[in-house]
């Protein structure tokens, strides 16, 4: 089962399963998820959609849990910040809940937003984070963090099977086009002529991992060794500026749009890099497409995308 499997990581993940000979049911409200995400899985017999809201108790019957449903970008989960920390937190109560019953193991999709603004650069997972539980992306940070105890907490009270992953970063097809991030909102603009929208300086950085790279890290750790729990970091060491990335992509597209520089929002990160030691060590994972190859990937999605309306 996987949660949230019609959104943008979640469609990769049931795709790649059903590719493995997996029966999938996907299990989504459809919040940030589209149908179209799913649409060529549809005719696949072992393939099922369910809409259901994972903050109601959901009563089914599967052999491991891939726990997803979350909305990702800022603008989506700031929406409906109480749904957001429901849906991390209720949510999680419920599908550890149905993990608990059928005695099955059961993946968190945790995320660097553990770690907040960090102090500690890069991020191993031992870094505790400095995340403020009053701004506006608390809802998100504070909802994955205490999923992250909830976690934690089954294991050690009720013996479960856990694997808690930490996604940095991810980009690659099937992105919404109007999801607010940044790499989907550079590649638009470059696409359409549009000024690209450069928040603060540009100089904050982040570290993004193609989609194909975090799907296979998410699967070999959902296969790991049965004590293994994570929290594991899942993502590519490649650390960019916002400017560099902009610059990267008016490359690829040959675009001329010009840089604007708008307000940075609040408590937004100055840096974010994974160490991935661990995930080297136990799941032998790396990243293994750079960020150029991705990006050209990803580009040739949306302007078939935007061809499309
Ligand atoms: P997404 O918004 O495309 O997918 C989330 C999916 O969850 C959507 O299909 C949405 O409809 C569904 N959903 C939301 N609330 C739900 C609810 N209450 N019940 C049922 N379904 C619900 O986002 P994504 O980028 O695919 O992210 C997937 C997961 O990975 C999320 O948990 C996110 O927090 C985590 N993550 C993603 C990134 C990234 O860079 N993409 C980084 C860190 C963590
Ligand atoms: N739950 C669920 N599906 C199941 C089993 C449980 O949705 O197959 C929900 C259940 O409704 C409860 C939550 O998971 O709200 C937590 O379950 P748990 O057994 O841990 O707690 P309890 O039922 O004792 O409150
Ligand atoms: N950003 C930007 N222009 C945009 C969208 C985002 O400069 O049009 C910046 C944003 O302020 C942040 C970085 O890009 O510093 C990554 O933002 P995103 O929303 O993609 O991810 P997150 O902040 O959650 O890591």
């Amino acid at each position: 089962m996987v949660t949230g499997g019609s959104g943008f990581l979640g469609s990769h993940l049931c795709e790649k399963l059903l590719n493995q000979g997996n029966e999938v049911l996907c299990v989504d409200n459809l919040f940030t998820g589209r149908k179209s995400n799913i649409h060529h899985l549809l005719d696949n017999k072992n393939f099922e959609f369910l809409r259901h809201d994972i903050t109601h108790p959901l009563f089914v019957e599967v052999d491991e849990i891939y726990n997803l449903a979350c909305p990702a970008s800022p603008i989506h989960y700031q929406f409906d910040p109480v749904q957001t920390t429901k849906t991390s937190v209720i949510g999680a109560i419920n599908m550890l809940g149905l993990a608990k019953r059928l005695k099955i193991k059961i993946l968190q999709a945790s995320t660097s937003e553990v770690y907040g603004d960090p102090e500690v650069h890069p991020q191993p997972e031992s870094y505790k984070g400095s995340v403020s539980t009053t701004g506006i992306r608390a809802c998100y940070d504070e909802g994955k963090r205490c999923a992250e105890t909830l976690f934690f907490d089954y294991h050690r009270q009720h013996n479960l099977e856990i694997k808690v992953m930490r996604i940095f970063n991810t980009y690659g097809p099937r992105m919404h086009p109007q999801d607010g991030r940044v790499v989907s909102n550079f590649i638009v603009q470059a696409l359409k002529g549009e000024n690209i929208t450069i928040y603060g300086n540009g100089e904050q950085t982040r570290s993004f991992c193609y989609v194909d790279d975090n799907i296979e890290g998410m699967i070999r750790l959902m296969n790991s060794r049965k004590d293994f729990t994570g929290p594991v970091n899942i993502g590519n060491p490649g650390e960019f500026s916002m400017l560099e990335l902009a610059n990267l992509i008016l490359e690829i597209t040959g675009s001329s749009s010009k840089l604007i520089f708008l307000p940075l929002p609040q408590d937004d990160p100055m840096q974010r890099r994974p160490i991935i030691d661990l995930a080297k060590t136990e799941l032998n994972w790396e990243p293994k497409v750079n960020l150029k190859s991705g990006l050209i990937d990803t580009v040739a999605y949306f302007e078939e995308l935007l061809n499309k309306d």
